[in-house]
Order: structure tokens, then sequence, then C-alpha cells
């Protein structure tokens, strides 16, 4: 079966960037699902996914508009130490937790001051060309419970 809009679909990925570098990749762990049609993951990707089968393998490069978007300078910001959560001592790379009007984001801190901390708060895939390389594992019809929820259950999918 083809992957079209209310299959669930799973599959492996080795996501690379512009260099050529492993970001992050599946393999080794439970293949990824989602329930395609339903914005669940990157528009490039979901483009890409139409009419493949179990068993295709290919490659997607995905522009930074159809990914994570472009990176917001204005997203940098400097905030006291103590508005951050998830550590106790700060170093630049790390991923902090900060409380804002819109709900908690995930931050990465970039430079660390007594008690300011600069942090980005753009997506750390923001304004990145992205490389997946896939290997569809199983499509297969969605429920009507997943079409309802707007998301894939079962193995890889969400638990609940
Ligand atoms: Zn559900």
């Amino acid at each position: 079966m083809a992957i079209a809009k209310d299959t669930v679909v799973q599959f492996h990925y080795t996501l690379k960037d512009a260099d050529g570098s492993v970001i992050e990749s599946s393999h080794g762990n439970d293949p990824m699902a989602y329930l395609h049609g339903h914005g669940n993951i990157i528009p490039g990707l979901e483009e890409e996914m139409v009419g493949k089968e179990a068993g295709a393998e290919f490659v997607a490069t995905v522009s930074p508009e159809k990914a994570y978007g472009q990176r917001d300078e204005t997203a940098i910001q400097r905030i006291p130490a103590k508005h951050l959560q998830g550590a106790k001592k700060w170093k630049k790379g790390m991923v902090a937790h900060v409380e804002t009007d819109q709900g908690p984001r995930q931050v990465t801190v970039i430079k660390v001051g007594k008690f300011m901390i600069d942090v980005d708060a753009n997506h750390p895939f923001a304004g990145k060309e992205l490389t997946f390389e896939v290997k569809i594992e199983d499509v297969r019809e969605a429920t009507a419970e997943e079409v309802q929820h707007g998301h894939a259950h079962g193995l890889g999918g969400h638990q609940h």
C-alpha cells in the first residue's frame, strides 16, 4: 500500500546536516511512526513520503522553509540565570527550559555569565538544510481512532 492521507507510516531515518554530519538517527531504536497528512512531520519530508511503499529507500533534502524555518535573531535573549530550569550549572550548548507567556519553551544556552545567561530560542535546526535518508518499514491504513486523534498509535507512535 502506498503512503497517502490517513495511512500510518513506520520508517527509519538518518538526519544529516549540509556538511553530511549525522544529527540524529532512529537506527538502533524502534522505527518512527506517524499519521500521514496531518502535519505530524516537517512539511518537506511529508511531501517526499507521498506514494512510497514499504521497503522504499530514498534521500530527501529539505530547505529550512519546509523544515524548521529560518533563524530569528531576535530570539536570542539575555535572561536571569534563575529563570532557567533543568540543571544547576549551565554551559554553552546545553538545553534549558524557560517559562514564557506562551508556555514552556526550550532554549539553547549560548553564553553563561554570573547572573545572566544568553539563550537562543530558535529551534536547533532552524535555518538548516536537512537531509533525511529514509527507509519505509511499514504502511497501513489508519484506524478511525487514529484519524480522530490526529496521530499514530502503537509501535513508534503515541502511547496512551
Ligand atoms: Zn491517540
